[in-house]
Parts: structure tokens; C-alpha cells; sequence
């Protein structure tokens, strides 16, 4: 995939100080699946191109990639990601022109504001809606727009359209505002997203688009498909309706602009987001918390009017006793009392208490079981209780080499008697899932690391169809 992005007239070298590029030497970076690389193959008097290409190892990206196990097919690595505009460019953008689009230019600070005559060629993009929504997103912009759907076969004009297009923007605009604009838009209209979204790509969009996002007649729409996650897109485009970034913070540098946005939202809300978020596409019901400790979960649980009841179990009668005094069930009314139940119970032992529920959650429980235990727990609560939806979540140590103080090799938590992988929890899930004939969805909670993937990962079961 490669952008390019040509400056025509008297000042087109200004494009190359912008870029903090020199024309005559190529620059190449790792990024995440991949390999990119910045060269000019024009830089004459009056016309100068940067070309920022991404070469994707697809042997790479598949096994960063997760959720979708398809072993049998050769999906993983033969797919359009390599051709495609998607986030991987966006990455590569603020990893080449990361200056550049954070407004900076120490050799000539004033060309930071000038805006330039750019014709910007993306070769492939994602085009939703018969490539409709191109023109949608850029054209509020200033762009002018050209583009093209591309035939799924040039030779076969009766197969149809593809889902892509060529894209040619041209208009006078500051180089900065240019690569905003890209960075954001491009993945919009890939609407994949390699990998997943936690509350730093809020803060990245918040960045990038908070100035223009505002005033855009689509930005319900780009802020949903940017951040495919309900609770997320809601969260920035209240951010963006309080204003909470101006342009004058942002001019001062990432830093400044990132310190002036509201402090992010810790992970363990962001968990609770993603489950609840869960149990309400499954529909609410009758739910149970397994493990559900000091009862914060159940707290959302019972305020969800989607469900109906719930039941809180946990094998510590100390975290139970917290939970009651969390919930302040004794003040609660009548009617919300009866909602809610906690018992003590173990979850590695047959309990008919834990049968006829629509959805279990197990939120950061099963790393604090025994792993030769496992086997007995997903007994109980798939095979027996076996309700129609069941939420997991747990760590993935992975993510421990981002913890400082976390020595080599440790868990986050004195009890936790493993930490898996992705892997390996995929792993784990999936042989529950045929086991007792669930199938499984994968989703990252946190901040996705392009390497290490998130903090905490999650996973969906749902009872399949007898
Ligand atoms: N779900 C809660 C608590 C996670 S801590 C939250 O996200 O905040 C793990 C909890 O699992 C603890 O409260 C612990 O008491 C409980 N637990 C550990 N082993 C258990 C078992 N075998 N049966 C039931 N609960 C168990």
C-alpha cells in the first residue's frame, strides 16, 4: 500500500523540510505486520512527490492478527491487506511524518501554517457503499475528490465492482492538516483495523481530527468507524462536543495537546465497558457473575435495564461481604433487591444454583484457578449450567514486558496461578468451544499493542444451535 503526496509549484521543495525528509536518501522504519519506506521519486524545480510505501509481511500480520482462526484456509495470508489503505499506513505515517503531522518544522517554522498545491494518490482504499462515502469525508475537507471504483477484474468486467477505489485528492492545504486527514480517513474506509481499539486511538483521533472532526458533517460517522467500539465513539464525540481540544493546545505539541485531553479511563473501566457491552448484545436476561469479588461488575449489571437478574458467586466470603456494602442492597427499593442475589460457591464444583441463565461473565477469574482445575470449572459452567452466552476476560501476558515494575517472568497479581497468551487462551477457548459446542469471538480490551496486543483480552462464547 503507498500514499503519495506531490507539491507543485515555485515552492515544492518546502515539501521536503515539511517532511523533515531529505529527497535524496530513502527512509525505512518497522511498523507492526510490516516494513515502510519514505523516497522521492520526483524532486525537480516546481514539482516534488514523497512517496510513504508499506510493504506488508503477511506472515507477520497473521500471526499478530487474532480472533480469527481460519487454520483450514489461507485467509491469514493471502488477503488484501498488503494492497490496501488501512490503519498500517496511518501507523506509518505518524512513525515517517510523525513532525510533520504533530505541526512541527524547527529549520523553517514558517511554513508550518502555509498551506501548498497537493495532489495526494492513494492507489487503494477501502469504498464503503459503492465508494460513496469517499467523497463524503473528504470533500467537507476542501478536497477535490477523484475516484474511481476498481473492477474485481479487469478482465472479467461481468464479475463487478471490488470494494476499493483509486483515490486522487487535490487542494491547497497544510501538509500537517493533509497527513491529519489521511491518518484519520484512510482506516474510516478500510473499516478494519489491524489492530484493535483502546482508549489511546480515542486520544489519536481526538489529535489528529480535533479541530476539523468537530465541524465535519460526517463525524458521527468517522468517529464509529474509526473506532468501531459503541462506548468509545461515544466517549470522543462528547469529548469533541465539550471542545475538550483547541488548536492552541495542540500547537504546543503532542504532549501538551495529550495532557489537555481528560484523563484516560482506566482499564479496569474499560473492562467493565466491554462486558457489559457483551452482555448487552447478548441480549441481558438472567445473568451471573462468576467470581464477581467486590462487585463491581453486578453494579452495572442491576442499573442495565436489559437484564433482569443477576446472581453474583464468589468462593470469598470477605469479597461478598464487600459486594453487599457496594451495592448498598439495604438501601436499594423493593423491586431492584429482588434483582440481585449473592451466594458463596466455588466454581470448580457442580452447583445447580448456577443453571437456567442467559449469560454468565468471568471476568479476571481463571488465571486465579488451578490450572489442572480448568477442566472441571469449564465442565461446570459449559457443560452444566451451560448458559446461552458466556463472557470471559483475563490478562495477556504479553502485555507484561509494559509494566516497569513488573520483574521478568512474574504475574500482575500474587494469586494469579497462570497468565496465558493469546495463544494460549485462544487455544483454551477453542477447545471448550468444541468441546461443549460454543463458538467463540475474540475481542482486546486496553490499548492494543501493535506487538504485544492489549492488556487484557476477552472472548465471547455463545451456545450454538442444537
Ligand atoms: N470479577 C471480579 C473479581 C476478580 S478477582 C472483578 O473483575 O473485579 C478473582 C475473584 O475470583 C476473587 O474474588 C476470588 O475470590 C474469586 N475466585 C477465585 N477462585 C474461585 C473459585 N474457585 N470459585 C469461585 N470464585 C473464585
Amino acid at each position: 500500500m503507498l500514499v503519495s503526496i506531490t507539491c507543485a509549484g515555485p515552492n515544492s521543495s518546502d515539501l521536503g523540510f515539511l517532511l523533515h525528509k531529505h529527497p535524496d536518501r530513502v527512509r525505512s522504519v518497522d511498523v507492526g505486520g510490516g516494513r515502510a519506506h519514505v523516497f522521492y521519486p520526483e524532486a525537480a524545480e516546481g514539482r516534488t512527490t514523497a512517496v510513504l510505501l508499506v510493504e506488508v509481511d503477511p506472515i507477520r500480520l497473521s500471526r499478530l492478527a487474532r480472533g480469527r482462526k481460519s487454520a483450514a484456509t489461507l485467509e491469514p495470508y493471502v488477503n488484501d491487506r498488503p494492497y490496501v489503505a488501512s490503519s498500517m499506513l496511518s501507523v506509518a505515517i505518524g512513525k515517517l511524518y510523525g513532525t510533520a503531522l504533530s505541526g512541527t518544522c524547527d529549520t523553517k517554522p514558517e511554513l508550518v501554517d502555509r498551506p501548498l498545491d497537493l495532489e495526494i494518490s492513494v492507489p487503494v482504499v477501502g469504498a464503503p457503499q459503492g465508494g460513496e462515502l469517499i467523497a463524503r469525508v473528504f470533500e467537507p475537507l476542501g478536497w477535490e475528490v477523484d475516484s474511481t471504483v476498481l473492477p474485481l477484474d479487469a478482465a472479467f468486467a461481468s464479475w463487478g465492482d471490488s470494494r476499493f477505489a483509486s483515490l486522487e485528492l487535490r487542494g491547497s492545504k497544510t501538509v500537517k492538516d493533509a497527513l491529519a486527514h489521511l491518518y484519520v480517513l484512510l482506516p474510516v474506509l478500510d473499516g478494519r483495523k489491524h489492530y484493535w481499539i483502546g482508549e489511546a486511538e480515542v486520544d489519536k483521533l481526538l489529535r489528529h481530527g480535533g479541530d476539523w472532526l468537530a465541524a465535519h458533517p460526517e463525524r458521527e460517522l468517522i468517529s464509529r468507524r474509526y473506532l468501531r467500539f459503541g462506548s468509545l465513539a461515544r466517549d470522543a464525540l462528547a469529548r469533541l462536543a465539550e471542545g475538550a481540544v483547541d488548536s492552541d493546545e495542540r500547537d504546543e505539541g503532542n504532549d501538551a495537546g495529550e495532557n489537555a485531553l481528560e484523563r484516560p479511563i482506566s482499564l479496569n473501566e474499560q473492562r467493565l465497558d466491554a462486558v457489559m457491552d457483551a452482555v448487552v448484545r447478548a441480549g441481558g436476561g438472567s445473568v451471573v457473575d462468576l467470581g464477581c469479588g467486590e462487585g463491581r461488575l453486578l453494579k452495572r449489571l442491576i442499573a442495565e435495564p436489559s437484564v433482569t437478574d443477576v446472581l453474583g458467586v464468589d468462593v470469598s466470603l470477605r469479597a461478598l461481604d464487600q459486594a453487599e456494602s457496594r451495592l448498598r442492597l439495604d438501601e436499594l427499593s423493593e423491586r431492584r433487591r429482588e434483582r440481585v442475589s449473592l451466594v458463596q460457591g466455588a466454581l470448580t464444583y457442580a452447583d445447580a444454583r448456577l443453571h437456567g441463565r442467559d449469560v454468565a461473565t468471568v471476568v479476571e477469574v481463571v488465571e486465579h484457578l488451578d490450572a489442572e482445575r480448568l477442566d472441571v470449572f469449564a465442565r461446570v459452567v459449559f457443560g452444566e449450567a451451560a448458559p446461552q452466552t458466556v463472557v470471559v476476560t483475563t490478562p495477556n501476558r504479553e502485555y507484561n514486558v509494559h509494566f516497569e515494575r513488573l520483574p521478568p517472568g512474574r504475574f500482575r497479581h500474587g494469586d494469579h496461578r497462570f497468565e496465558w497468551t493469546r495463544a494460549e487462551f485462544n487455544e483454551w477457548v477453542l477447545a471448550v468451544c468444541s468441546e461443549y459446542r460454543y463458538t467463540a469471538t475474540f475481542a482486546p480490551i486496553g490499548n492494543d499493542d501493535v506487538e504485544t496486543g492489549p492488556p487484557t483480552q476477552m472472548a465471547v462464547l455463545r451456545k450454538a444451535a442444537s
